[in-house]
């Protein structure tokens, strides 16, 4: 048996060595977001909002969350200054703007236009992404597109009307399947849909989805239901797992692990689906983020909506970037604030440890 199998995160080569006098602790002096563990984040999340216009039950209490206060959350402005730091000082290379529910931040298109104009100091572009629930979806794909977005991932947990109404509390399916239509039409290309399988609620769902998806040219990729909702009722013998999936897929198709694929940093494990004459009909990708942790590949650094700056979905603290912004800090001092938290990051999660602490903010409110 593996680490992998045992769900023990994977760490690579101890961090650099050589502290840097002048720095805080044993920081190496390189620009990049680099950590104690090896691992160099280049993907920002950045969450635009924690407010949503679903109630995902396994996200999102019916009455909502308390919301941050505007005043709180970054304007455009803040956003983008720091999304161009992270790219022109910190060696970012890919942004994704999520929530919250994305799409109800009014300035998103500018947003996504200053990312996309940026340049990484080799002179590459910055590849621009979105996570949406996909509701107005149907009316800005284009926009977006325009703007410079690259891909997007749609959340759908299940093909049903009735289904998708009792899991999001709200009956929004046909916008959610405008919006993936949408999203094809105007370019926005490999669209991806994000599925979580709930027990008793959508887990006989797994086939249906991925020949849908198929048929569809949409890539499925299914997460597992990760400790992240705000009522603590995350229960490792409830959720649905990698393997589960696995099972329920193998039965009517014949997946294949991409070849060359290693998965590195990117979360999900993906297989080509095969038809009998060895034709690659699509592929699929399971998100073990509790079963198989990826934690010894990760590449990212978040950027909560109120400008806290997180290592880890999981972590139990924060560095502000806001309060300091807005006290005129400068780039270079903000900067470094940025490499010093990612310099603490932790080697992984530890769901699956019984000392596990479980996040004091919801995923809503992180950027999922
Ligand atoms: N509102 C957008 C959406 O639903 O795509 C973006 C934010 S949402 C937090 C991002 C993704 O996280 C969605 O695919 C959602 O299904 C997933 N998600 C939310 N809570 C989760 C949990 N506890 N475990 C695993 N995935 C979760
Ligand atoms: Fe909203 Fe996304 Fe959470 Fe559902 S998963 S409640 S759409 S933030």
């Amino acid at each position: 048996m593996t680490a992998v199998d045992l769900g023990v995160p994977r760490l690579r080569r101890p961090g650099p060595a050589g502290a840097a006098a002048g720095l805080p602790g044993d920081r190496p002096a390189t620009p990049d977001l680099v950590d104690r563990h090896g691992r160099t984040a280049r993907d920002l999340r950045v969450s635009l909002t924690d407010r949503c216009n679903l109630r995902c039950h396994y996200c999102m209490p019916p009455e909502g969350l308390p919301w941050l206060d505007r005043a709180d959350v970054l304007t455009d402005d803040e956003v983008v200054r720091l999304v161009r730091l992270a790219v022109r000082d910190l060696g970012v290379h890919e942004v994704r703007f999520t929530g919250g529910e994305p799409l109800l931040r009014k300035g998103l298109e500018d947003i996504v236009a200053a990312t996309t104009r940026l340049r990484t100091p080799a002179g590459d572009p910055v590849r621009a992404s979105l996570t949406t629930n996909g509701i107005g979806l149907a009316r800005r794909a284009a926009a977006l597109a325009g703007a410079g977005l690259t891909r997007v991932n749609v959340s759908l947990d299940t093909l049903h009307p009735d289904r998708f109404a009792a899991i999001t509390r709200r009956d929004r399916h046909t916008d959610v399947l405008a919006g993936l239509e949408a999203a094809a039409a105007a370019g926005l290309a490999p669209v991806k849909v994000n599925a979580v399988l709930l027990r008793g609620t959508n887990d006989d769902e797994a086939t249906d989805l991925l020949r849908w998806a198929l048929a569809a040219g949409y890539r499925l990729r299914f997460i597992e239901q990760m400790p992240l909702d705000p009522h603590g009722s995350w229960q490792r013998s409830q959720m649905v797992t990698a393997d589960e999936i696995l099972a329920a897929l193998h039965r009517e198709f014949h997946l294949r692990p991409r070849p060359g694929t290693a998965r590195g940093a990117a979360p999900a494990e993906t297989w080509d689906v095969v038809a009998g004459d060895g034709t690659v009909l699509g592929d699929v990708g399971v998100i073990a983020s509790v079963t198989r942790p990826f934690c010894g590949d990760c590449d990212r650094t978040r950027l909560t909506a109120d400008g806290q700056v997180r290592t880890c979905l999981f972590s139990t603290s924060e560095t502000d970037l806001r309060d300091a912004l807005r006290s005129g800090a400068d780039d270079a001092a903000l900067a470094d604030r940025w490499r010093t938290a990612m310099w603490g990051k932790l080697p992984g999660h530890d769901i699956d440890d019984p000392g596990f602490l479980h996040p004091t903010r919801p995923m809503s409110a992180i950027g999922g």
